[in-house]
């Protein structure tokens, strides 16, 4: 009971007839004469660190440490008979804040004395993660924060995680469309990517609303940016198709057909651009790329496909 009384007169909240009797005790029990001395340094450290309004993490967090800690102080220590008595102290705790942020400390400091002992006489291994709110499945998307608590030990961080979520839709849907461009933006999955640009050039092809965007977000312009710089000769393939449609009526479409057409590193896209040339291949600019193609083109089957569509564009004149 005296060692009880120590706690409570450090943190003033031992009544005055009881606090004569325990100072009397004092002069005469070493043992709790310890017992003071190491309470008031205890006390002096807890004033040094900054007095925090605990969050329900830190709380927590504090109490198993302090659980863990008494786990492993040996039986008859004064720890050992906090932890018991605690269940007759809550009484006092309601009254007495300065208590209560005792028992946070020697939670913390106990928690953290125990913790440096295992770090430094263990392996090297990850700290578990002691609080963890909301835990759900999915891969950690971002951090988004990163706090430090009292314990110079112990962090907080806040992070995002990415919920995988499904949706089923027309390719004509809005959401469905946009789902489909970020695919087709996402050059490390190759599958992904190609099935998006796949759909979406057959999208076009039909003419299901493939407008050309003024912004550069549309899907008209999704397949000219795969055109120009996929690296793969099927994509590139793909997306001229969806682009075919538009090669008479769009500037952006006809040129980035003839660039294809000139500079393409894969013959078959070359061949297959200046197919896609047919309903314009009268007009002057795509003339001039196709007659620089029929003589200086590398590929020989290219060269005489350039002369055949300006002899059929002769024809035509
Ligand atoms: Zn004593």
């Amino acid at each position: 009971m005296a060692q009880e009384n120590v706690v409570l007169a450090v943190y003033g909240e031992l009544p005055d007839e009881l606090r004569v009797a325990l100072e009397r005790h004092l002069t005469g029990c070493d043992e709790c004469r310890l017992e003071w001395t190491a309470m008031q340094a205890l006390e002096a450290q807890l004033a040094l660190n900054p007095v925090l309004e605990p969050s329900p993490n830190l709380l927590a967090q504090s109490r198993m440490r302090l659980d863990e800690a008494l786990d492993q102080i040996p039986p008859h220590g004064f720890l050992t008979r906090l932890r018991s008595n605690f269940s007759s102290w809550m009484h006092h705790v309601q009254g007495a804040p300065a208590l209560t942020t005792l028992l946070l400390g020697v939670g913390f400091l106990a928690g953290n004395f125990t913790y440096r002992y295992q770090v430094a006489h263990q392996p090297r291994q990850d700290a578990g993660v002691i609080v963890m709110t909301n835990p759900t499945t999915g891969a950690v998307a971002n951090v988004t924060g990163i706090v430090q608590t009292p314990d110079p030990e112990v962090v907080q961080v806040n992070y995002n995680r990415v919920v995988p979520e499904t949706m089923q839709g027309s390719l004509d849907n809005k959401e469905i469309r946009e789902l489909l461009l970020k695919g087709m933006a996402q050059g490390a999955n190759t599958e992904v990517h190609e099935r998006s640009v796949n759909l979406l050039s057959n999208e076009c092809k039909v003419g299901h609303a493939c407008t050309a965007e003024t912004d550069g977000k549309g899907i008209r312009s999704a397949l000219l940016v795969s055109l120009r710089y996929d690296k793969d000769a099927g994509v590139r393939l793909k997306a001229l198709e969806g682009l075919q449609p538009y090669v008479g009526q769009d500037q952006h479409v006809r040129d980035a057909i003839l660039e294809a057409v000139s500079s393409d590193k894969n013959a078959g896209v070359r061949k297959t651009a200046i197919s896609l040339l047919t309903p314009v291949q009268s007009d002057s600019s795509v003339r001039q790329v196709l007659r620089t193609v029929s003589t200086q083109d590398e590929n020989p089957y290219i060269r005489t496909a350039s002369f055949q569509a300006l002899q059929g564009s002769a024809e035509i004149q």
